[in-house]
């Protein structure tokens, strides 16, 4: 595969692929200013030559289609941001990093450095490789415009929901001097109080990014002892 810088307006990447022959064309829209997002486009278009089922004609890949891994997302793309994700970021080599450091921003950050990746992207990988109940929320203007868990954490929290003014979430939006803040918040603040255990106890990591205007947040769910 060859991998050419393009002007483009339309799309992130595309993949041309020359019938009948086992080469191709990996086409990245040139003005892309972050490197990671440029390296998971490109490994992204590289998912759809490789994957199986993933057919023999040309793939042209929104921004929305990379990466962000949206519900309405098709199936080949979650399948080829899953490929990407774990050809930058394998698991064997994160998981002992999550286990020596804790689950949060702060190693989400040092992971996103270290393999050169998005932040956000390596935040979702944490959360996926993480041993403990956990989730990523992703808020724009205190509105949940994301939401992934891995397989222990039990709550759902619907997208479009609007930031309760008990989540530090919440308190960065808001107060966009600060960056960063940590620590216990009330379970309710996060989550419905229907089918809420009442022993659950939520730990939420956030980060405001000014750039994108967005908080991150990773919110681990503890059974009190
Ligand atoms: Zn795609």
């Amino acid at each position: 595969l060859q991998i050419r810088e393009v002007d483009s307006e339309g799309f992130e990447g595309a993949l041309l692929r020359v019938p009948g022959r086992s080469r191709g064309i990996i086409a990245v829209r040139r003005d892309i200013s972050e490197l990671a997002r440029k390296r998971f486009t490109i490994a992204h278009e590289i998912g759809h030559y490789v994957l199986p089922g993933h057919g023999s004609v040309n793939a042209v890949c929104t921004h929305a289609e990379i990466e962000l891994d949206i519900a309405e997302s098709q199936m080949r793309e979650k399948s080829a941001n899953r490929f990407a994700s774990e050809l930058l970021l394998p698991r064997a080599l994160v998981v002992p990093l999550i286990q020596e450091r804790g689950i949060s921003i702060k190693t989400a950050k040092h992971i996103s450095k270290l393999f050169q990746v998005s932040l956000t992207a390596t935040a979702m990988k944490c959360v996926e490789s993480s041993d403990q109940p956990c989730a990523l929320v992703i808020s724009v203007g205190n509105v949940v415009a994301r939401f992934y868990h891995n397989a222990l954490f039990d709550y759902r929290i619907s997208l479009g929901w609007t930031l309760r003014s008990d989540t530090k979430a919440y308190f960065l939006s808001e107060h966009s001097d600060d960056m960063t803040d940590t620590g216990e918040v009330p379970a309710t603040a996060w989550l419905d109080r229907q089918g809420l255990q009442r022993d659950v106890m939520i730990t939420e990591d956030s980060i405001f990014l000014p750039n994108y205007d967005q908080v991150l947040t990773i919110l681990v769910a503890n059974r009190m002892s």
